[in-house]
């Protein structure tokens, strides 16, 4: 009897993987590698706060349950080692893009794949995957990703910028929908923490948002001294009774500031203003639709970015003085990882120690 041999070939990966919140196990896992993928090697990650919420357990028990055991880390960039694409050689240093459209994952048209990726919004696409949220992340050894998830990383990028280009591509995919409205807005950010700090640095650096036509609203002076490109406030001090001032508002506070955050941006906005929320609370925010109402405001929620957003924000990223803008939020020294324990650590470190600036991690495959 003649066995049929899948003529799938498959590749063998090292995965740091979260099995319960605080424990992380050394597995290895199997990925199948289709012709139009290729095969990455993480260099360096960066931990967001959506991993830190799986780390901690802060997240729906549902939603854990489902999730889990997975690879954490969705920020990344790495190395290519094996691939059948011409523009991806061996050793080409590329960004991955974790939210994967389910198009690119069967090899087929976005046409043939759903309403979403039909509408030319894959980053809502039905049959998509996202890195570290569904499926192991960033945190393993050899990453298998479609070709068109791996983005080459000019040679004037560090690493340690262009580590943060995910990150900075949820903002710009907020404000892309605005983006004809940014070039004569007044524009107010609610959030000093990173996520207010990188909407901030993209409106001024990508959309050329000057100090005066942008506000900056936080809590820290230490921080808010970090926007040296913003006009800046402390909200405890400010007086929203005045109100209709700005045209555009972002919420990046989340948590159990959003709910002041939003009614203050709906105070503060002009009617026909648009308000976007990038703050994630796992709450429900009360809010004064009253006057969401009365204003005609527009609401629009974002977390997640697609491909096209990262070249604009990549190209941006030779500017020397956006990567000075970027480098605050970069800490002294990256951390090393080595090992299950080492990234464990890494990340009981970073929910036990908030910090301004975001924990970088150096992978080191042996
Ligand atoms: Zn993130
Ligand atoms: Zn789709």
């Amino acid at each position: 009897m003649i066995q049929h041999v899948s003529s799938k070939k498959s590749v063998m990966s090292r995965a740091y993987r979260l099995v319960k919140p605080y424990e992380v196990v050394d597995t290895v896992i199997e990925h199948e590698l289709a012709d139009w993928m290729v095969v990455v090697e993480p260099l360096m990650g960066s931990i967001c706060h959506a991993d830190m919420r799986y780390y901690s357990g802060n997240r729906r028990p549902e939603a854990l349950q489902k999730k889990l055991p997975m690879a954490l880390i969705h920020e990344g960039i790495g190395t290519v080692v094996q691939t059948e694409t011409a523009h991806l050689p061996v050793g080409q240093r590329v960004v991955i893009v974790p939210n994967i459209p389910g198009s690119l994952i069967q090899g087929i048209e976005p046409e043939e794949c759903c309403p979403a990726c039909r509408n030319k919004e894959e980053n809502y696409c039905y049959h998509g995957q996202f890195l570290g949220s569904g499926v192991d992340g960033i945190a393993q050894s050899r990453l298998v990703i479609p070709a068109g998830c791996a983005i080459p990383v000019p040679d004037e990028v560090p690493n340690e910028i262009a580590v943060l280009l995910e990150l900075c591509t949820v903002s710009y995919q907020a404000l892309a929908h605005v983006a004809e409205q940014l070039q004569h807005s007044k524009i107010v950010v609610f959030g000093d923490g990173p996520v207010g700090y990188l909407a901030a640095a993209i409106l001024h650096h990508v959309f050329h948002v000057s100090k005066d036509r942008l506000l900056v609203f936080g809590v820290v002076p230490d921080k808010l001294a970090q926007f040296d490109f913003a006009t800046c406030e402390l909200v405890q001090e400010y007086d929203f009774t005045e109100g209709n001032t700005h045209d555009i508002a972002l919420d990046c506070t989340g948590g159990r500031f959003s709910e002041n955050a939003i009614n203050q941006a709906i105070d503060i906005l002009r009617p026909g203003g648009h308000l976007i929320l990038m703050g994630v609370t796992e709450e429900r925010v009360p809010i004064n639709t009253r006057d969401v109402l009365e204003k005609g405001i527009t609401m629009r929620g974002s977390s997640r970015s697609s491909r096209s957003d990262f070249y604009p924000v990549l190209s941006a990223m030779k500017d020397p003085s956006f990567q000075r803008t970027l480098g605050k939020l970069l800490p002294e020294q990256s951390t090393n990882i080595a090992s299950a324990e080492d990234f464990d650590k890494a990340m009981e470190n970073a929910v036990s120690h908030l910090t301004w600036q975001k924990t970088i991690l150096h992978f080191h495959w042996s």
